[in-house]
């Protein structure tokens, strides 16, 4: 006992994500609670504490750190050491310290929390100021330009502190003692609105015209922590008209911002567990089912809504005047990046709106919304952004210097930080100009950001992929990694797995290294390479990726494969709208071989079923024809069509089902569910085969196939009731966007066999 008292001095190295998270003033408290003494900085590897006092003092609060530590921080390591006493004689926030080759994480952007809500009640110098924050809120990936975290390296140095902002920042009980955006109304950003008419600074007039404008059904530009919104009322008809009309967005669903789940409760339904991601402090917008009483013009036949819940001051204060839902979509012109600066934003989102919210902190970096929905109880994100990004990933691997440059839609790029992998934020679609060149800047900021050197830049096998233009420029070392097998290796990853599984990658597309399009993969896999075990067949498609926004083509294309000539007498009436040109031509083409690549993607069957059941016949954004089909699913039919388990996939018995059931005039539901229930057995009879004959019983389930949470819901649980182990997404998306993540991955694999 005698021993508990003896006075130890022990060093203690904490890495993760303790930076802006208001770490360091927890740690204060916490030594102030045992009334140690001592020391805490931050420094480019993250924290390091010097702390002193009674044996059993420190042990509670080394006890009590992980346990207390703030909601937002994420500890991956605490490492203790001895030193000889110090005879520190109070406990101390030490200047952060510069040099360690190594780097700590970024905090994502955080929701304002409930203590600054209140605070902008009560007080004086803060009362409704609209950019409130404190060390456990506010902005923080969006205005960093540098590490490690301090004022001067995020844009609000622009913002001399007022003398009460300051003695709060030095206040070390003050909530916001070191809150780096700390402001005020004397010393922060402000709002400016900007219309036509006129321009205001005065908040309550920024707020009550917005209010005004909103019910009058005009649409406004909003900036917000990553970038511009666009927003209108999401219960006025003609509004979202012309939103749509004007952002070039005839059916994309369009996000919805509710004042509260209470509101929400009335419009969609939702679970505990998605409750708990609506609310959680990263504030995703969330997929939910609708309940049929929102706009056609919002919902467009998806049953299926993007909600979101209040996350900076501005939102609450909109829905004190506003009760109705408000459409807040991203401020850009259909695949263009969204728009970060005011000039900009003045620029590009004329032609849609001439009322502008813009305000005066820069956004460094741009940040959309973040997309994820619940399925089996477990959050699956489907665009990783606002919230998440650039919280790193933790891999069993070393992967410091390896460059992925990740897929051509919904692309992500990825460094590699000794064992930690730093996903980008969404990106989007590399064929567009100004998206490319905002991956391209991206890159080059990360590498300046994380002080990050590239070795090894790997990209896709595909060769007309802008990433490997990126890969080709930089002149370093490359290596090529098939779209599917980083699919497989993204899931591994996510659950650090590093053996062999059964891979199942269904998806859109993906340059297989037979040159045609795969995506129907089942696969053998580990992350040193794979064996393309079975999928389905290949068949044409006409006019390749055109084919992609004419789901029409594909089902014709599709029954002309599996029927031959005969397909005419099939007389389905999803071609009785199409000219009988039109079809001549890409029959002649298919018969050809003009421009029709061969593909066995699962996508594009699920784009044949959309299109022959006639649900679906033109695609005006990426996934409808697969979304509208789940969306239609009769949840009351569990049977399925027959299938055949030859190798290659035949499709001819689904087909066959499909039509026989279209001639009887089954309902679409019915029919879709069949479909739905079909593919599913595929997966899981095809499964129990490669288990028999290989001994395996671990399945990773990824790509963009099993973002349709009717599949994912249903063959997760079967696959686990039929006794496999089955690793499916969450942290990172199952579609493109998590493919970089598995190239690095499989590059680091390579790595350790090469040493
Ligand atoms: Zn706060
Ligand atoms: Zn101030
Ligand atoms: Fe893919």
């Amino acid at each position: 006992m005698k021993k508990r008292k003896e006075i130890v001095s022990i060093k203690i190295t904490i890495h993760g994500l303790v930076q802006g998270v208001g770490f360091r003033p927890f740690i204060y408290r916490l030594a102030n609670d045992f009334a140690l003494t001592g020391n805490v900085c931050n420094n480019n590897s993250g924290v390091t504490i010097r702390i002193e006092g009674p044996a059993s003092a420190i042990d509670q609060f080394l006890h009590q750190l992980p346990a207390q530590a703030p909601i937002q921080s994420n500890i991956r390591s605490i490492h203790t050491e001895k030193m000889p006493p110090q005879g520190f004689r109070t406990f101390q926030i030490t200047v952060s310290q510069e040099g360690s080759k190594n780097i700590t994480q970024i905090s994502p952007d955080i929701a304002v929390c409930e203590a600054c809500l209140s605070d902008r009640k009560q007080q004086a110098h803060r009362l409704t100021y609209p950019f409130i924050n404190c060390t456990n809120c506010g902005p923080r990936f969006s205005i960093i330009t540098a590490l490690p975290y301090d004022r001067d390296k995020t844009t609000m140095h622009l913002f001399h502190m007022c003398e009460t902002c300051q003695t709060e920042y030095n206040h070390i009980n003050d909530r916001r003692y070191h809150a780096q955006p700390i402001a005020c109304n004397q010393c922060g950003p402000h709002y400016e609105l900007i219309t036509p008419t006129g321009k205001t600074h005065n908040y309550q007039e920024v707020i009550s015209s917005a209010v005004n404008l909103i019910k009058q059904g005009e649409i406004i530009a909003i900036k917000g922590v990553g970038g511009f919104h666009l927003g209108c009322d999401a219960l006025n008809d003609s509004a979202l008209e012309q939103l749509r009309h004007h952002k070039k967005r005839s059916s994309k669903p369009l996000a919805v911002l509710f004042p509260n789940s209470e509101s929400l409760c009335q419009y969609a339904y939702f679970s505990a567990s998605e409750q708990t991601l609506l609310e959680s402090w990263q504030r995703p917008i969330v997929l939910l089912q609708h309940r049929n009483k929102l706009p056609v013009e919002i919902t467009r036949g998806l049953n299926t809504i993007g909600a979101f819940l209040p996350y900076m001051p501005i939102h609450y204060d909109l829905f004190e005047q506003f009760q109705n839902p408000i459409v807040l979509t991203s401020g850009n012109i259909s695949d263009e990046p969204i728009c970060i600066t005011n000039s900009s934003a003045q620029k590009q989102l004329r032609s849609i709106t001439t009322h502008f919210i813009t305000h005066n902190r820069i956004i460094h970096n741009r940040v959309d919304d973040s997309v994820a929905m619940v399925v089996n109880d477990t959050p699956r994100i489907l665009r990783r952004s606002r919230g998440y990004s650039p919280a790193p990933i933790e891999t069993t691997l070393q992967v410091e210097g390896l460059l992925a440059t990740g897929a051509e839609l919904s692309n992500t790029f990825a460094i590699g930080k000794e064992s930690q992998v730093i996903l980008s934020q969404h990106i989007g679609d590399l064929k567009n100009y100004e998206t490319f060149r905002f991956y391209e800047e991206t890159i080059n900021r990360y590498q300046q950001l994380f002080q990050f050197q590239p070795q090894l830049v790997i990209h896709d096998l595909h060769p007309d992929y802008n990433s490997i233009l990126f890969a080709e420029k930089s002149g370093l070392p490359s290596l090529a990694v098939q779209h599917h097998h980083a699919h497989i290796a993204a899931c591994m990853a996510e659950h650090e797995l590093d053996e062999k599984v059964m891979g199942v990658a269904f998806d859109g597309t993906g340059y297989g290294t037979d040159g045609n399009s795969w995506g129907s993969e089942f696969m053998i896999c580990d992350l040193s390479g794979f064996d393309r075990l079975n999928h389905f067949e290949y068949f044409p498609l006409p006019g390749g990726d055109a084919a992609i926004k004419e789901p029409w083509r594909i089902g014709l294309s599709l029954l002309h494969h599996c029927f031959g000539d005969e397909w005419t007498k099939l007389k389905l009436p999803f071609l009785e709208n199409i000219p009988p040109y039109q079809i001549n031509t890409i029959i002649q083409a298919i018969q050809q071989h003009i421009n029709t690549p061969l593909t066995c993607s699962a996508g594009r069957l699920f784009d044949a079923v959309a299109a022959i059941t006639g649900l679906c016949l033109t695609s005006d954004f990426h996934a409808q024809a697969p979304m509208l089909l789940e969306s239609v699913i009769n949840r009351e039919i569990h049977d399925h069509y027959r299938s055949s388990l030859s190798t290659p996939l035949p499709f001819k018995p689904i087909l066959k089902g499909v039509i026989t059931d279209i001639h009887k005039k089954e309902p679409i539901g019915t029919i879709s569910a069949r479909f739905h229930n079909t593919i599913c057995q595929i997966i899981i009879e095809q499964l129990k085969i490669t288990r028999d004959h290989l001994h395996l019983n671990k399945v990773a389930l990824s790509g963009g196939c099993f973002q349709n949470g009717f599949i994912l819901t249903k063959l997760e649980k079967e696959l686990k009731n039929n006794r496999f182990e089955v690793y499916t997404h969450s942290a990172v998306p199952a579609n493109d966007g998590g493919i970089s993540l598995g190239q690095i991955l499989i590059a680091a694999k390579k790595q350790t066999r090469c040493v």
